[in-house]
């Protein structure tokens, strides 16, 4: 499973989303279609960890996490940080922890041999505030860093990271149940398409993602030429951008038409990835900053919604120019920026000051989590 990154037979070909290195993301970590490695690795993986060593470890020496750092390399120290900081994006997502605590008995019983230990040993610790314990979050984040590494490159950003957390996720689940990730991660997307000149409607296939990726530049060109234009009006200026080939292999014409993107699941958890060049000024990462809202109507951007189907930003993951990666998260009426470390964030204030300092910093938002508001009804 991947982010839907762009259309399978675009014409496109500028569009910034089609570059390289995005595809290998995509590729890598294709689903069911053709069996994950990830998944084989997990249970390898899985085995080695021994529950009641973990369990001891974490009540014990917190100086293990301060060797481990030490012993760790630039490039490791690079990686460790995206880890760090996508995991406390998600820690701050309210959904997914109420989302584990109802699922906590069932998870509990269900302990399946693929079941990648570590990632299960993390949230349960952060649904029993366990985490918050002196030592406790290092311990098991420096646990999944090596974990993570036999299947991740340390040039990884949070991206990549993410969608390795979500592909071994998938593996944490009971008979009963869809798995946690296919609940609250995964998007369900028609597209849809009439030829304007055949009159032929292609079915294609429902895809499934974790989100949309999006690139920086284009939607900087969309805010600075247009202004007053909403973010999630922006995703669709670009979305609509894509084209698909009418089909000639199945009596088409040949043409390109315009897609149209058809929700059929929209997750609790709405993620965009966001692809930047990593040479942009301060200005401008402040100029596509400017252009992200706390607030937006998905409905605007899918058919197949009801009206008003409103998220907010929860959590967002950003990499400044040492490639240390930040996490700044909403909390308590403020955005905080969370340090490494520590699980207590550092003031930021208001959504313009969040625009500010990701200037000043010259951080770089990877990816932004939004979660659906619920109604009051
Ligand atoms: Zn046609």
């Amino acid at each position: 499973m991947v982010f839907m990154a762009q259309q399978r037979n675009s014409t496109s070909m500028s569009s910034p989303l089609s570059k390289p290195g995005e595809h290998k993301l995509s590729v890598s970590l294709e689903p069911e279609t053709t069996s994950p490695t990830v998944e084989e690795d997990s249970m390898e993986l899985g085995d080695t960890v021994n529950q009641e060593e973990v369990m001891k470890n974490m009540l014990g020496e917190d100086s293990q996490s301060e060797h481990l750092e030490s012993a760790l390399s630039e490039a490791s120290a690079r990686y460790n940080s995206a880890l760090d900081m996508t995991l406390k994006a998600l820690l701050n997502i309210k959904i997914l922890k109420e989302d584990l605590m109802h699922n906590m008995q069932p998870l509990q019983h269900h302990l399946e041999d693929q079941v990648p230990s570590v990632l299960q040993n993390f949230f349960t610790a952060f649904v029993s505030e366990e985490i918050k314990t002196e030592g406790v979050y290092s311990y098991l984040l420096s646990d999944l860093l090596a974990l993570l590494e036999e299947v991740l490159s340390m040039s990884s950003g949070a991206a990549e990271v993410l969608v390795a957390i979500l592909e071994f996720w998938h593996c944490w689940k009971n008979a009963e149940r869809e798995s946690l990730v296919t609940r609250l991660f995964t998007l369900e997307e028609k597209e849809r398409m009439s030829c304007r000149k055949c009159r032929k409607k292609p079915n294609y296939p429902e895809q499934s993602s974790y989100g949309i990726v999006m690139a920086a530049d284009s939607i900087r060109d969309l805010k600075c030429a247009l202004g007053n234009i909403e973010f999630v009006d922006i995703l669709k200026v670009i979305r609509m951008d894509y084209t698909m080939l009418c089909d000639i292999k199945n009596g088409g014409c040949g043409i390109a038409n315009f897609i149209h993107h058809i929700i059929s699941k929209c997750p609790p958890i709405f993620t965009i990835v966001l692809e930047w060049e990593k040479s942009e000024t301060e200005k401008e990462i402040s100029e596509t900053t400017k252009a992200f809202e706390w607030e937006i109507d998905i409905s605007r951007l899918y058919a197949g919604l009801e009206p008003k189907t409103n998220y907010r930003l929860a959590s967002m993951v950003g990499c400044d120019e040492k490639q240390e990666h930040i996490c700044i998260a909403y909390e308590k009426n403020r955005w905080v920026n969370l340090r490494r470390d520590a699980l207590a964030g550092e003031d930021v204030g208001n959504w313009k000051s969040v625009v500010r300092f990701c200037g000043e910093r010259k951080v770089r938002p990877e990816i932004l989590f939004y979660e659906v508001v619920r109604s009051m009804a």
